[in-house]
């Protein structure tokens, strides 16, 4: 993704793995993100709402996708804005802006800033 070069714009995202996207910031943060990870953290308003309902009413595609569905989604960007994941199992109404992704970073040091 070249061009996109402000902090929170990655300036680079590759796959590391089948399962495993990463991305360097415009500020030269790294965050690796598990494709298990990022679904389960899907923003559009369905996944939402299942994520709310208690734990035995929730629909198990959504909250606990093949193996097959989260390898290798296809990323499609979406303007300056963010990223839609289109998910093996056909899900693909998840648009992740940057400004979330960068988030929900999950390394340690994002995961403790959070906390504060
Ligand atoms: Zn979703
Ligand atoms: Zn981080």
């Amino acid at each position: 993704m070249p061009g996109l070069t402000a902090p929170d714009q990655p300036a680079a995202a590759r796959w590391t793995s089948t399962t495993d996207l990463h991305v360097e910031w415009g500020d030269g943060h790294p965050s690796d993100y598990r494709t298990d990870y990022l679904r389960a953290q899907c923003p559009c308003a369905w996944c939402r709402v299942e994520r709310g309902k208690p734990a035995k009413e929730r629909n198990l595609l959504a909250m606990r996708p093949t193996a097959q569905a989260l390898a290798s989604p296809a990323v499609e960007l979406v303007g300056r804005y963010g990223i839609r994941m289109a998910w093996g199992d056909g899900h693909s109404s998840g648009i992740y802006p940057f400004t979330y992704l960068r988030e929900i970073c999950p390394c340690p040091a994002c995961r403790q800033q959070r906390r504060r």
